[in-house]
């Protein structure tokens, strides 16, 4: 691969992720020790996958709270009797919408990420074509395109 000749953001990504073969993955890193531009490009990869990642397990560990809560909330109702229970039915609904408030804020904080990295495809999409470069992206195959953003 010569200077010339850059790797695509697919493949950049696959070899920030690891997932590159290994002939692959040495002429890649070949092309990052003489290329200024695709190592900008591959470090930017980089930072943004490990703040996804920590956000990922925060928002994991945060789930697994939040369900450890409701759960204790729910078998507090189980057990109770006559109007104590209605009181324990208040306290789950209660902490319900309060966790769907604080899963949608989290979702929120998520879009600037998400819509960078989105810019990031669409810059490279121009020349390529955005469809490919997003189907070779791990972290948007199982998303769905945001809706159009509200004009300023
Ligand atoms: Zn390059």
């Amino acid at each position: 691969m010569s200077i010339q000749h850059h790797p695509d953001d697919a493949t950049l990504m696959a070899f920030a992720a690891g997932t590159l073969t290994e002939p692959f993955a040495v002429v890649v890193s070949a092309h990052l020790e003489m290329c200024g531009q695709c190592r900008k490009t591959s470090r930017t990869m980089n930072d943004l996958g490990a703040a996804m990642m920590q956000k990922a397990d925060a928002m994991k560990q945060h789930m697994a709270d939040m369900n450890a809560k409701l759960q204790t909330l729910v078998d507090d109702m189980n057990k109770s009797r006559g109007s104590a229970k209605v009181d324990k039915m208040q306290a789950v609904i209660n902490e319900l919408v309060s966790q769907r408030s604080m899963m949608q804020k989290e979702m929120m904080d998520m879009q600037p990420q998400m819509m960078h990295h989105m810019m990031e495809h669409m810059q490279s999409g121009m020349m390529k074509g955005m469809a490919d470069s997003m189907a070779g992206c791990p972290m948007m195959k199982h998303m769905t395109p945001p809706a159009a953003p509200e004009p300023k």
